[in-house]
């Protein structure tokens, strides 16, 4: 099997004089420094640049590039992340003009087609949710979650409910996200445990709920890529209780166009658009996490929302809206391809996405499940979980089998996490990739399985053909290097 060239990591280039470039002659007549700048806001030390020619230039850059894997290079199976292709024309959309040239402080009437965009992004947000209303603002999943919390506080402050129901419930498959999000609205957590079948234990939730109940958090399908056979009760239990549903969506393509959130009797959901709706991501860049909610929660929501009368499109604030989360409109751009997917792909392509995602991560499941532990034997949807346990009893951990894939040119996918699963390998393949890399990714961990049985060392000491080596991953996160500064 191909595997990466290795790449020679030279990044001092810097020589003393070499230049890439040479200002013209100055043609107009040349004013003072002085004149110019201030005394005080000008430089006392020539700036410490590095003095390098353009094809350096163009080489460092391309170079640094290629050090990265990013799903133009490879597969990129990093479960609950949707690490999926997104096709280029939507980065095209985004890049016309008459929408990048936008400036936030126009006034409404000088941006009617932005704002038609994002009244339609709205409505077909609300209709994929099967609720009533959303909002564009929140910049990411997480601030979707937070978001989504603070419009229940405000609900059951309106109640006169809010001193009691102090209570969020999380199972304990969620994301990280999800308790970090109750936490920094003042809510305390308390974790529902998973049943044998790797849904909501009901009957635990049953005895945990009551007047200290604000809600629940939901992912459905949960981290473990299964479908919550019991959602309907579960729903009945929080609702009866006075509480509300918060849908965590954040990977909508296992059930986009086939179920709604709202249909599950979920209050409010949050769609990541950085991840199911074309604007790739992983770097840090920006993202969008619009949320919807149902009637009863709509007054909530924060402002402004982009409404329509007679053809005109302008903002509007919700009646009793908990304010701003944002500066200005979301990120307009992610927007913006989020619609040309949707547009693009209509309602039967959407449909398509989902199918062919829990069609991908079903036969990759399938075809693994003879070398890598199943914990939870059911078809799974966009994703699913399999444990290193048996690669473990050999002294490989599941550390070693995602490093090891790396000289097969693959990203890892998701590892140790969700947490109630030993030595976890979560793989979501998403509905991009074709047949033969699918096939090319079940080779590599068949291979990698039989490595650990027949040489641990193997898989132990890898990765082999990366940039660089094993890295030491505390000192990474812990003191990063963020800032380059001169040698000399
Ligand atoms: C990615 C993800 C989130 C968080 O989204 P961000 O945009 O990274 O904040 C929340 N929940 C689940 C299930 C996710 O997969």
């Amino acid at each position: 099997m191909a595997t990466r060239s290795q790449i020679p990591l030279i990044f001092e280039h810097s020589s003393r004089g070499r230049r890439g470039y040479r200002y013209p002659a100055l043609d107009v007549p040349e004013t003072a420094l002085d004149e110019l700048i201030p005394a005080e806001h000008q430089r006392q030390q020539p700036p410490q640049l590095p003095e390098v020619s353009e094809v350096e230039v163009v080489r460092h850059f391309t170079g640094l590039s290629r050090l990265n894997h990013g799903v133009d290079v490879g597969f990129y199976p990093l479960g609950s992340c949707t690490m999926k292709y997104n096709p280029k024309v939507n980065e095209d959309c985004a890049r016309m003009s008459g929408y990048m040239h936008l400036h936030p402080y126009q006034p409404a009437e000088t941006v009617q087609g932005a704002l038609a965009l994002m009244h339609r992004l709205q409505s077909y947000l609300s209709d994929l949710a099967g609720l009533h209303e959303t909002t564009l603002q929140p910049a990411a999943g997480a601030h979707g979650e937070l978001t989504g919390l603070m419009i229940m506080r405000a609900f059951h402050k309106a109640n006169g409910e809010d001193g009691m129901r102090k209570e969020m419930i999380i199972p304990d498959s969620a994301h990280g996200t999800n308790p970090a999000s109750a936490k920094m609205v003042n809510y305390q957590v308390r974790e529902v445990p998973s049943d044998d079948r790797g849904g909501v234990d009901v009957d635990a939730l049953r005895a945990m709920v009551g007047p200290q109940t604000a809600g629940l958090m939901l992912t459905n399908p949960n981290t473990l890529g299964l479908f919550d056979e019991n959602i309907c009760e579960i729903q009945k239990i929080i609702h009866e209780a006075g509480g509300l549903l918060y849908y965590d969506g954040a990977n909508a393509n296992a059930i986009m166009g086939y179920v709604r959130a709202g249909d599950m009797g979920f209050d409010i959901v949050h769609f990541n658009l950085h991840k199911t709706f074309s604007t790739p991501h992983g770097g840090g860049g920006p993202g969008s996490g619009p949320i919807a909610v149902s009637q009863r929660l709509a007054p909530f929501l924060p402002e402004p929302i982009v409404a329509e009368q007679h053809g005109e499109f302008f903002f509007k604030r919700p009646s009793q809206s908990i304010g701003r989360v944002k500066s200005f409109y979301g990120n307009f751009g992610v927007l913006v391809r989020a619609y040309a997917y949707i547009r693009s792909l209509g309602e039967q392509g959407l449909k398509d996405v989902s199918e062919t995602a829990v069609l991908h991560a079903n036969y990759l499941m399938r075809n693994l499940q003879p070398y890598y532990e199943l914990p939870y034997d059911r078809h799974c949807m966009h994703e699913f979980v399999l444990s290193g346990s048996r690669q473990k009893a050999h002294g490989v951990r599941t550390m070693d089998v995602a490093k090891r894939l790396l000289d097969y040119g693959v990203h890892a996918p998701t590892v140790y996490f969700p947490l109630n699963v030993e030595e976890s390998i979560m793989v979501e393949p998403t509905e991009t990739e074709t047949l033969t890399t699918l096939d090319t990714f079940i080779g590599a961990m068949k291979e990698i399985a039989r490595e650990a049985e027949e040489s641990p060392d193997v898989v132990c000491n890898a990765p082999y053909e990366t940039p660089v080596r094993r890295l030491d991953e505390a000192q990474a996160a812990r003191k990063p290097i963020l800032r380059w500064t001169p040698e000399h």
